[in-house]
């Protein structure tokens, strides 16, 4: 058969179990797919949605299929935790009342939902009744990191299926196999995209997030001579550039939702509006995060050389911007700085505006490099 789930690469085991029970029409309401950080889980999940909903099992070619791919198919549905600490109350809420309605295009619905390892208690008990018996016309599948650190009652509920951890090298394989990159391109995206496979192709297959990579690296090395003023300007263009996509997300969504909008009533544009608003800042938090992974692999680089571990640069077409830094640092300041980089993290997270974060990290990260800038050089 035509086959969506060739894509899965690096877990045989479940791309078997998937086809099978495809093939056999026993696609179960309720899965669980279990496994760490880039094991391919999203990609398995958009698979299986497309083996749900395509009236040919997957074909991977239909208009339902490759709307599915690329995510902007209104009855495949995303959802990941938007508070700082997990899922909110009021996203299980509007996910059990959307579960109820009929789908808009295709004749089922699917909701991929990513880390349910961060669904509380609260949230995990409103959405039981919805987990054990979803609609007919409902599949769920949802992610989690370990079977361990889901609650029970959740697990108790959905058929698991686990996914191995796949090795960095074998990761970069799967990359470079599904786009043509060098490794270097791959293990470069992999990076930016805190490990994750799917992310980091979709890294590597845009040239706008290669070149903002470019740049990210740049100001960095630059940090070395900027002065406050500079730092701002930095700051200003560092997050400027990072969320430029957005413009294409919002205007993804409201073609979407132009096209659907006919056969749908007031309550439930108002529903998607406000969806697409928190898939909006959803993505605009990643983004955020991408520029902090990429920052924190050229400082991982910087480490490695002033340690001297030369061969473990990852970042090898920057290796001149590389080695010129780690002559002026040391490993104890580089250690600061990338604490400065997780610190920012948390602190977005926890809804520090991404200005003010981003203008105190570089600030602190010169700071740690190159020791605090007294007035009188700043003047010169
Ligand atoms: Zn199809």
């Amino acid at each position: 058969m035509a086959d969506v789930f060739s894509g899965i690469l690096g877990q045989p085991k479940v791309r078997d179990f998937l086809r099978s029970v495809v093939e056999r029409d026993a696609i179960g309401q309720s899965y669980l797919f279990a496994g760490p950080a880039g094991s391919n889980k999203t990609l398995a999940a958009y698979a299986l949605a497309q083996a749900v909903i395509c009236e040919n099992k997957g074909c991977g070619s239909c208009d339902a299929c490759k709307r599915i791919a690329k995510r902007t198919h209104p009855d495949v549905r995303y959802l990941e935790p938007e508070g700082a600490g997990g899922y909110l109350i009021e996203q299980i809420r509007d996910l059990i009342s959307d579960v109820s309605m009929a789908p808009i295009q295709a004749q089922r619905k699917v909701y991929i939902i990513d880390r349910v390892d961060l669904l509380g208690v609260q949230a995990a008990n409103a959405f039981l009744k919805t987990l054990e018996e979803p609609p007919e016309h409902v599949v769920l599948i949802l992610l989690g990191r370990t079977q361990a650190s889901v609650l029970p009652t959740i697990v108790s509920r959905c058929q698991v299926v686990p996914f191995r951890h796949i090795p960095h090298t074998e990761a970069v394989g799967i990359v470079c196999q599904n786009t043509g990159a060098s490794p270097l391109q791959a293990a470069v995206a992999i990076q930016a995209s805190n490990g994750s496979i799917s992310k980091g192709i979709e890294f590597v297959r845009s040239s706008e997030r290669f070149a903002f990579r470019q740049r990210v690296l740049q100001i960095l090395e630059s940090l070395e001579l900027a002065d406050d003023l500079d730092i701002l300007e930095y700051a200003a263009e560092l997050l400027n550039r990072a969320q430029a996509p957005l413009d294409l997300v919002r205007k993804s969504q409201e073609e979407e939702l132009a096209a659907s909008a006919e056969f749908m009533a007031q309550a439930a544009i108002r529903q998607v509006e406000a969806r697409n608003k928190r898939a909006l800042s959803a993505k605009s938090m990643e983004y955020l995060l991408q520029t902090m992974a990429i920052m924190r692999s050229w400082l991982r680089d910087v480490l490695m050389v002033a340690s001297g571990r030369p061969e473990l640069v990852i970042n090898e077409d920057a290796q001149e911007g590389i080695v010129h830094t780690a002559a002026r640092t040391t490993p104890p300041q580089l250690v600061r700085a990338l604490s400065y980089i997780d610190k920012t993290c948390e602190a977005f997270r926890y809804n520090v505006s991404p200005e003010t974060g981003m203008d105190v990290l570089l600030y602190q990260v010169r700071k740690e490099l190159y020791g605090p800038r007294s007035a009188s050089t700043d003047a010169i």
